[in-house]
This record gives C-alpha cells, sequence and structure tokens, in this order.
C-alpha cells in the first residue's frame, strides 16, 4: 500500500498546479493544493508508523485525508478509502479483494456526497473505473492488467465529465457555465488509480 500512496503523492504533487487550473474554471482553485497537503501527511504519517497490514494503511489514509483535505473531496476521499480499508480487512488484496474493495468505495462516496453518474464528480470516474474492474477480473485477468483497464477507463470518465453540467458540489453553483470544462476530482481520482495500477507494474 506505501507504493501507491507513495506513487499517488508524487503524482498529485506534480499535477498540483493543473488540478487547481481546473478547479479554478468550475469551483475556488483549490483542488490540487488540497489533495496535494493531504497527500504529503499521508506519507509523513505512514512513513513515521511500523509496517501495518494493508487495510490497518488504507485506514490510516482514509482518516488522514478527512481531517488534511478539507472542502468537499476530504470526507468524500476520506470515506473512499475507509471504505477500502473495510473490504480488505483479513484479506490479501488480490484482483477479485480489489473489486469487491472498489465497490465497497463507490458506494461509500454515494452515500455520503449522493451524487449519480452524470453529476460531474467524482463519481463520474468511479464508476466506469468499478465497471471496468470487475469486468476485466471476471475475465480473468491479472490483477495488473485490470488495475490499468480501470485506470484507463477512470480517464475516460474524468474526460466525459466536459460537456456536463455539474448538479453537485461548488461547480453546480455555476450552472450551465460549468459546461466545457473538465472536473477536478474526477480528474484527481484518474490520478489515484493510474498510480494504483502502476503499483502493480
Ligand atoms: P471544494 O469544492 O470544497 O473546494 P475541492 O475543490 O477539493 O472542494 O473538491 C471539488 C471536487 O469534489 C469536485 O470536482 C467534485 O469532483 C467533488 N465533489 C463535490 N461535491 C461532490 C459530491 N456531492 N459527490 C461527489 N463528489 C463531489
Ligand atoms: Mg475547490
Ligand atoms: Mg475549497
Amino acid at each position: 500500500m506505501s507504493e501507491w500512496v507513495r506513487r499517488s503523492a508524487g503524482a498529485l504533487e506534480q499535477e498540483r498546479d493543473r488540478l487547481n487550473r481546473l478547479d479554478a474554471d468550475i469551483g475556488d482553485g483549490d483542488h490540487g493544493a488540497n489533495m496535494a497537503r493531504g497527500f504529503t501527511a499521508v506519507v509523513a504519517r505512514l512513513d513515521g508508523a511500523a509496517a501495518d497490514s494493508s487495510s490497518a494503511a488504507l485506514r490510516t489514509v482514509g482518516m488522514t485525508l478527512l481531517s488534511t483535505v478539507g472542502g468537499a473531496a476530504g470526507p468524500l476521499y476520506g470515506s473512499l478509502f475507509i471504505a477500502l480499508a473495510g473490504a480488505t480487512r483479513a484479506r490479501e488484496p488480490d484482483a477479485a479483494v480489489w473489486a469487491d474493495a472498489l465497490d465497497a468505495a463507490v458506494a461509500a462516496v454515494q452515500r455520503r456526497g449522493k451524487a449519480e453518474p452524470g453529476d460531474k464528480t467524482m463519481v463520474d470516474a468511479l464508476i466506469p473505473a468499478r465497471d471496468a474492474l470487475r469486468a476485466a477480473v471476471d475475465d480473468g485477468k491479472p490483477l495488473a492488467e485490470a488495475l490499468a483497464a480501470s485506470a484507463d477507463a477512470a480517464e475516460e470518465g474524468a474526460r466525459a465529465t466536459i460537456p456536463l453540467l455539474a448538479r453537485k458540489g461548488r461547480a453546480s453553483y455555476l450552472g450551465e457555465r460549468s459546461i466545457g470544462h473538465q472536473d477536478p476530482g474526477a480528474t484527481s481520482t484518474a490520478l489515484l488509480l493510474r498510480a494504483l495500477a502502476g503499483s502493480w507494474d
């Protein structure tokens, strides 16, 4: 899990300005800074701790994001990682476990944020990623390949938010003016899932 966290922190640091710009177009311009700050805190927290089970590490990620990211994304990503922790408890995270875990994570994000597909949120990256992962696992694909397919689907889902009208979060205040911009939260979700796939190469 520490490999995923490290790669995520690196990717978010590298893409911080781009995520801020995407958020400036339809929000308050802080999404890159929020996420980079959160994952810097996660890396520090995990570096200082004894090596833990995957589930315990994922729980630490979730709790740390809850307390450091802030805004709309903090509680949502916090719930996501805490759900991943719950779904991997006492299980070796193989392909089938990851498929179940992403199921649980999407459900947790939707429970908390009430966003539906097409509302122009991180859910628009998460749902295609979840479905692609499940399909790849059902096809018997090895974990690395299944996670790569999931990341591809998340990136496509993030791009597909461009023509959508935002119905949740700060971007929804813009109404029609939210159309024509890629959702920052869907974009950071795709970054995290690409980092996850990269951790299993
Ligand atoms: P804030 O809008 O409070 O500044 P961020 O900029 O960090 O928070 O995060 C904005 C992102 O949060 C959006 O791009 C969107 O993907 C996501 N988001 C906002 N509200 C919701 C929601 N109700 N459900 C799912 N995702 C949401
Ligand atoms: Mg913002
Ligand atoms: Mg904000």
